[in-house]
């Protein structure tokens, strides 16, 4: 007899499996989806490994298969395994992120009765459980929860383990029916040969069933079944006459499964390589030579470095040729704000109908359907957002992640995991290649490809020769100048000039402004000068209520100064702006102009990207004005001019990555002027005019940044120089959020020390940047080290019930999941190329 370890869809199962022996007769592979006994219940799980014996000494058998075939090829179930192990959560959730969609059921308990003994006595019963045996047998079988809807959750739970204990009533489990199925359509095809059927044509129609007959006509004259449908449109009947002729055994109505298509929405005329330019072709040949090698150990991660319009969707393009010559597949990862039908058309003309397409705003139906074509091998490319990494391509030779410096690449919810690294973990499984693309890499993506652990490729230049092919003049305002001329509005005179002449041209102008930790840190308004942790470096955030500055990293604490350190103004105080404000002063200022807001406020519906950008790409409006959301992935040939309100927002966070997010928010801005003919021109206003990421990004100069940026890293100690982990615990008593951190701490410092870990830091506890969240108070830790992971794994959490599962949203990186003590999450930088 064999046995299986098998991963049980449970919260109890937590990080591990549990072996089940396989009864004679069945059948089962790894990566199997089968029905397991599981405490008193049927539960859905996976097999992740068979074996010849069992981990345990008693082991229960495993009830049947859910699906003949593997859900899960073998690599895939090891990334599963290695997403638990590396983040920390329930191995089932990993799991989950690879099957079907939809595919996750519960199981529900029936309640039946079996033949009930002769001359057994119902009147020994009580009157509520003859009630209760008298609704069961009027159905026959009852589902616990009917019951428990009729009798109260407690009785009815209660009388049907008296009724079980007595032999009256019968458990059974079910799972829950199947969400998403196969979408099925009725076919009409004829059922008699096509003689008889124009002979019963002609006879209908002499008896005035001329309809009927046109019916009967057109079936005959079709090579196969066709949809009713079609046959609704083209053959003008209705359903009458359809049932009419079914009736009679003339015609077959068969349900045939159809494919919801996502992409069927497009007209897409096919298009063909390019010829590469030098730079590409010597990027291109680098990644062809190494999709044609043996897979080794360590997979080939490609850095391509390039600005928006340096070629790089074109290498990517060609490169997934390349692959599917070698009979290999590919996965292209692009942000969800940039899987727009722009986008998706590029790779679907290139690849006709070999494109399948995931995001997570398709139907769960859509999901489906597009998952099992994908394991049945249908497509050269899958092309999604973040999750899309677990499609079941099969084959997988490149993996493509364009934007990798993007924290959508992150997931906030559970099972926390990092797109890129899931990315590399799962080529260096499949023997697949890996390319990251991006104009401002991750600081912590570039540093290891200067070392060497990733290689380098760069693309220096932008493609298209003419005008507007250059990059666009950046011109930096000094917002403390402006004040000391008196102006107080919104925009400079220099952005207000601008936009004037833009929009007198009929040329186009996108306002940006980076509304996150808007109002959040303190800046003397006379200077820019930012109050700052000393200890820590970050912007001391301002807590409204108590009126106080905090440290969101060490804690520390001081009341907002009267005048500013700096500069002895009394104009210390200065909060931000939001979009909606902006909005408000855009229409006083320009009054003739058209506008338009594109923020995450207006944008919630499935199609409202397409019909915004739409809009504006339509010039229905003359200003669009948005946060981050615009930054992305637009090419709009009329916007001359980007204004950026206030470059100091993202600057301030609370956050060692402040400095890399404000350049990379810049720079991508600055690639929306001058996509077109008539070039363009980009406006930062800022109170630190001097600030390296600012300079940086009006210069168009990565390098600079990035040399500015990693000696910072070094000097502090921060991330790629180690690991960082952040704790965050959340409740609605202050002082006893406040407390438990600190016991944690107490708690994680013995262990560091009993283990005799050197290289390991706790800072905090502090108040988490949001500090109260949906009526919870939140508490934060910071660890800092090298092998976080494997410590945390190791320690054993205190079990708190009252804890919930907070999101820390300002630090890009590895997230751990901690939700097996369901108390707290923590986030995770990476330390080595590959994970
Ligand atoms: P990126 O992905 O870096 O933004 P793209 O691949 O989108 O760059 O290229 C920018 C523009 O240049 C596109 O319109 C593309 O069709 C064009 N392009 C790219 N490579 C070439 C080439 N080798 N020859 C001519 N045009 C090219
Ligand atoms: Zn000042
Ligand atoms: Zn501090």
């Amino acid at each position: 007899m064999g046995y299986a370890e098998v991963s049980v869809n449970s919260p109890v199962a937590q990080r591990r499996t549990f072996s089940y022996a396989i009864p004679l007769g069945l059948s089962v592979d790894v990566g199997q989806a089968v029905l397991v006994p599981f405490g008193d219940k049927l539960l859905q799980g996976i097999i992740l490994e068979l074996s010849r014996y069992p981990s345990v000494e008693e082991t229960r058998e495993i009830v049947g298969v859910i699906e003949p075939r593997p859900l899960l090829s073998p690599a895939r179930v090891s990334l599963a395994r290695w997403i638990s192990e590396y983040y920390l959560s329930p191995l089932f959730d990993a799991v989950a992120l690879m099957l079907p969609p939809g595919f996750e059921r519960k199981a529900l308990t029936l309640i039946s009765i079996p033949s009930i003994p002769d001359g057994y006595d119902l009147s020994s019963l009580t009157t509520e459980q003859r009630h209760a045996l008298e609704l069961v047998r009027r159905q026959g079988k009852v589902s616990l929860k009917e019951l428990e809807k009729t009798l109260g959750k407690e009785k009815a739970q209660r009388i049907v383990s008296q009724l079980v204990k007595q032999g009256l009533a019968i458990r059974s489990y079910e799972l829950e029916p199947v969400r998403a199925r196969p979408k099925l359509a009725p076919y009409l095809s004829v059922a008699v040969d096509a003689s008889e059927a124009l002979e019963e044509a002609s006879r209908l129609r002499r008896k005035g069933g001329s309809r009927q007959a046109a019916l009967l006509d057109f079936l005959v004259q079709q090579s196969g079944p066709v949809s009713l449908a079609e046959v609704r449109q083209r053959a003008k009947c209705n359903k009458t006459v359809v049932d009419a002729l079914a009736g009679k055994g003339l015609i077959r109505v068969q349900h045939i499964e159809v494919r919801r298509d996502p992409l069927s929405y497009l007209g897409i005329a096919p298009s063909y390589p390019l010829t590469l330019t030098a730079a590409q072709e010597s990027a291109f040949r680098s990644i062809s030579e190494s999709l044609a090698q043996k897979p080794k150990e360590h997979p080939d991660v490609f850095l391509l470095h390039g600005v928006t319009g340096s070629g790089k969707t074109e290498i990517y393009l060609q490169a997934l040729a390349e692959a599917v010559k070698l009979g290999k597949r590919g996965i292209v990862l692009v942000p969800e704000i940039a899987l727009t039908p722009q986008t998706i058309e590029r790779f679907a003309s290139r690849f006709p109908y070999k494109v399948a397409v995931l995001h997570s705003k398709l139907s769960l139906g859509e999901q489906f359907d597009e998952w099992r074509r994908i394991r049945d091998g249908e497509f050269d490319v899958v092309i999604g957002s973040r999750s899309a990494i677990f499609a079941p391509q099969p084959d997988l030779g490149l993996i493509v992640i364009d934007e990798e410096h993007e924290w959508a690449y992150k997931q906030d919810t559970s099972p926390r995991y990092h797109a890129r690294d899931v990315a590399i973990k799962l080529a260096q499984l499949s023997g697949a290649v890996v390319i990251l693309g991006s104009a401002t890499p991750d600081v912590e993506t570039f540093y290891h490809a200067q070392r060497g652990g990733y290689h380098l490729l760069e693309l220096p230049e932008r493609v298209t020769p003419g005008k507007g092919a250059s990059l666009p003049r950046v011109e930096v305002v000094d917002l403390r100048q402006e004040l000391k001329a008196g102006n107080r509005s919104l925009f400079s005179r220099s952005l207000s000039q601008a936009m004037t002449k833009a929009i007198a041209s009929r040329e186009q102008v996108i306002l940006f402004l980076n509304r996150r930790g808007t109002a959040s840190f303190v800046q003397c308004r006379s200077c820019g000068f930012v109050l700052r942790c000393r200890r820590c470096d970050v912007a001391l955030t301002h807590h409204f209520v108590e009126d106080v500055l905090v440290c969101h990293q060490c804690g520390y604490r001081m009341s907002v100064p009267q005048i500013c350190p700096q500069c002895l103004s009394r104009r210390i105080k200065f909060l931000g702006t939001g979009t909606q404000k902006l909005e408000q002063e855009a229409g006083y200022a320009f009054p003739r102009a058209r506008l338009l807001r594109w923020d995450s406020d207006v944008t919630k519906r499935r199609y409202s990207h397409e019909e915004i950008l739409g809009k504006f790409r339509s010039h229905q409006a003359d200003i669009l004005i948005g946060t981050q959301m615009i930054a992305k992935g637009l090419d709009l040939p009329l916007v001359t001019l980007v204004g950026v309100i206030s470059a100091d927002t993202s600057m301030n966070l609370p956050d060692f990555r402040a400095g890399e997010r404000t350049f990379q928010l810049l720079s991508q801005v600055a690639g929306r002027a001058g996509r077109g003919v008539l070039g363009g021109q980009v406006i930062i206003q800022t109170y630190s005019p001097e600030h390296y990421a600012i300079q940086a990004a009006s210069k168009h100069d990565y390098t600079l940044f990035y040399n500015k940026e990693i000696a910072y890293r070094r000097q502090l100690h921060n991330p790629p120089f180690t690991q960082l982990a952040c704790l965050v615990y959340s409740h609605t008593n202050d002082a006893l959020c406040q407390r438990e951190a600190e016991r944690l701490k107490r708690q994680l410092i013995e262990e560091r020390d009993s283990k005799g870990i050197a290289d390991l830091s706790l800072i905090g506890p502090a108040p988490a940047f949001i500090h109260r969240l949906r009526g919870r108070f939140r508490w934060q830790l910071i660890l800092r080290g090298s092998e976080l992971s494997a410590f945390l794994g190791r320690c054993l959490f205190p079990r708190a019930g009252q804890w919930t599962l907070t999101l820390w949203d300002w630090f890009r990186g590895l997230f751990i999941n901690l939700t097996s003590f369901n108390f707290c999450l923590v986030t995770l930088s990476p330390l080595s190329p590959s994970p």
